[in-house]
């Protein structure tokens, strides 16, 4: 068997273009949906990241604010400026690019965001809006991979997912979504004992960790989806993700690409978070 790729270009496109159908007919109503990013210091990888994001917005039709600071800005300047952007009415959603330097306490700066306009889903009120169902901002990458669950028609009710991972960013919130959806979840981590005995009971497995080959072929049921939500270099120096791609294509029924998978993802449920804050706030 080979499995059949979900192609997270191809479904960022498709929703892209919803997003800005909405964002026209909110302009309609005078209200232009506004997403304002904040890097501070220089790390390449960020500049590339908030780049991106600023140009998907400005592809949907959404206005954006880029906002960057010395690596020297003061942990105080910074939450002055995240407090102005809470304020200000032409932004509905406020995205502190991590990390920060080491001198600004980086969840101070979430907490100090609006929940209103935690895009990211990262404050603690978005976070607990997901664990108790609530309405709230859901992180862009676990959504992303709900949608690439949705797009394939997936029914998650009673089917066994493991997420490989348990940041707050990713891993965490991924089990919550798919709870939500009625999976029985099981989170592995660096302590889990026999990874491999889990995945292979598993439906659904979402590699989230950051190293190569975390996930091969022999891990995996036959007829698993497989969501790869790592970013790794391999030894040529491209990208790549978690899961022996090659492999594991052969076993699993469906599986994300790296690149062109989860990553494209993450930006566009950026995008449906933005334009969710903005069409609340003209509610
Ligand atoms: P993270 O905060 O470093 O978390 C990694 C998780 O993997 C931790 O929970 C860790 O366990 C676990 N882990 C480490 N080694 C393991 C092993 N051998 N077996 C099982 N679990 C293991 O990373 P993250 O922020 O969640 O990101 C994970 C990956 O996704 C990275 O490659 C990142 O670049 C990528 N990412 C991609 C996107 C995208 O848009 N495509 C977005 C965000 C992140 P402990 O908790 O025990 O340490």
């Amino acid at each position: 068997m080979t499995a059949h790729l979900i192609d997270g270009n191809a479904l960022s496109k498709q929703l892209r273009t919803e997003v800005a159908a909405r964002a026209q007919a909110l302009k309609a109503q005078g209200v232009t949906p506004g997403l304002a990013v904040v890097l501070v210091g220089d790390n390449p990888a960020s500049q590339v990241y908030v780049r991106n994001k600023v140009k998907a917005c400005e592809d949907s039709g959404l206005h954006s604010v880029l906002e960057k600071y010395e690596a020297t800005l003061t942990e105080a300047d910074l939450l002055a400026r995240v407090e102005a952007l809470n304020k200000d009415p032409s932004i509905h959603g406020i995205l502190v690019q991590l990390p920060l330097p080491p001198h600004i306490d980086a969840q101070k700066v979430i907490e100090a965001i609006s929940p209103a306009k935690d895009v990211d889903g990262f404050h603690i009120a978005s976070a607990g809006a997901l664990m108790t169902g609530m309405p709230g901002f859901w992180p862009c990458t676990p959504y992303g991979c709900m949608k690439m669950l949705e797009s394939i028609g997936y029914d998650l009710r009673g089917k066994h997912a493991v997420v490989i991972g348990r940041s707050n960013i990713v891993g965490k919130p991924m089990a919550l979504m798919l709870l939500q959806k009625d999976a029985t979840v099981t989170v592995a981590h660096s302590r889990t004992q026999n990874l491999k005995a889990l995945t292979l009971q598993a439906d659904v497995i979402v590699a989230a960790v950051g190293k190569r080959n975390v996930l091969t072929a022999d891990m995996v049921k036959p007829g698993a989806v497989v969501l790869d939500v790592g970013m790794n270099r391999n030894d040529e120096g491209k990208l790549c993700g978690d899961v022996d791609f090659e492999g594991v294509k052969q076993v699993a029924s469906h599986i994300t690409p790296v690149p062109g998978g989860v990553g494209p993802m993450t930006i566009t449920m950026l995008l449906v978070n933005t334009l969710e804050a903005a069409e609340r706030a003209s509610k």
